[in-house]
């Protein structure tokens, strides 16, 4: 047998790491980091095992908890203490991100960016203020089966809530809404006040996916009717992501974000391929319960099958991860 070519020569022990392609760092990890306002105490979220919802008081020891596995970055996520039709909490100087941010950044060294987005701040759960015309009826079906979000409307509340993140001391803006025109807005008004070194991390290629039914229980942000598919991305398309990653980008985005990852790594390798930014990739809550469900059966191993997960989304071309699992593969890789 004359085998010229064996790549098993470069798999031993001693070698395998020098030709390894891909790495894994805690700092290419970023923690979400739930803060609410209607608690006095932190708030176990059942669908994430170890995650919690934290009263702001909380928030500088969770994200202290963070800084301390080697993650130096967090996003966070607010449950406001009301809502309204148009989510006015969402940019109130006194809301719940924007205290959070004030003391987190006050006292630690993190890195904090800011959700920017008001599905969590309307008490109709959409990502933005309403048509005319379209209510909820009892049966919790709309009237008017056309759009649920009036586009440019939403998009004042946009550049509000995040110039008001800004103000609290955020250090990047990530507005999640899907709103056309957002990234380019927000831009504007960062500028017009003075933030032009606050850059924007667009969630991009956001899909409208079933994985994100976890992180509704944590950020209590479930439509109260309809879905959202009118303005998140069919599973379907893949060429529309790279002309809504374009748009992103001409508007002036500063990172490109893909949501969800894992099923969507073709996404992901797509935006690395074609665009010069930087590439963020969401690896959501339906992702990590999955894994932490078989895990429970002791059908998978936890660890392993989440710093392979990781892994494959930076192998595919993301340079960051938001991810639940942060904290423990940053503990791991240490
Ligand atoms: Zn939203």
């Amino acid at each position: 047998m004359d085998l010229t070519h064996r790549p098993r020569r470069l798999r031993q022990d001693r070698v395998r790491e020098l030709v390894s392609e891909t790495s894994l760092e805690p700092t290419d990890l970023i923690a979400p980091v739930f803060v609410d306002a209607t608690t006095k105490e932190r708030q176990p979220i059942e669908s994430m095992p170890g995650h919690e919802r934290v009263p702001i008081e909380d928030s500088v020891a969770r994200v202290e908890e963070v800084l301390e596995t080697g993650v130096e970055a967090v996003m966070l996520f607010g449950i406001p203490k009301s809502k309204d039709a148009k989510g006015t909490r969402a940019w109130a100087e006194d809301g719940v991100v924007q205290e959070a941010t004030r003391r987190i950044t006050a006292e630690t060294d993190a890195y904090v960016i800011t959700d920017v987005c008001l599905c969590e701040y309307t008490e109709h759960g959409h990502c933005g203020t309403l048509e005319p015309g379209i209510r909820e009826t009892e049966t919790g079906s709309r009237e008017d089966p056309s759009l649920t979000v009036d586009n440019d409307a939403t998009l004042d509340s946009l550049r509000r809530t995040a110039v008001s993140h800004a103000a609290a001391g955020a250090d990047m803006v990530a507005p999640s809404s899907m709103t056309d025109g957002m990234v380019g807005a927000i831009r504007d008004e960062l500028d017009d006040e003075g933030f032009d070194d606050v850059p924007i991390m667009s969630y991009a290629a956001k899909y409208e996916s079933a994985f994100y039914g976890p992180f509704r229980d944590a950020a209590d942000g479930a439509p109260a009717f309809g879905d959202r598919r009118h303005y998140q991305m069919d599973p379907a398309n893949a060429r529309e992501a790279m002309r809504e990653v374009e748009l992103d980008v001409e508007q002036g985005a500063d990172v490109l974000l893909v949501k969800p990852a894992l099923p969507y790594l073709d996404i992901v390798a797509d935006v690395r391929r074609e665009f010069e930014q930087p590439v963020a990739a969401y690896n959501v809550s339906g992702e990590y319960a999955m894994l932490h469900a078989a895990a429970e059966k002791g059908w998978l191993d936890l660890e392993e099958t989440a710093r392979e997960s990781l892994l494959s989304i930076k192998r595919a071309g993301a340079d960051l991860i938001l991810t639940y699992f942060a904290e423990d593969i940053a503990e791991q890789l240490r």
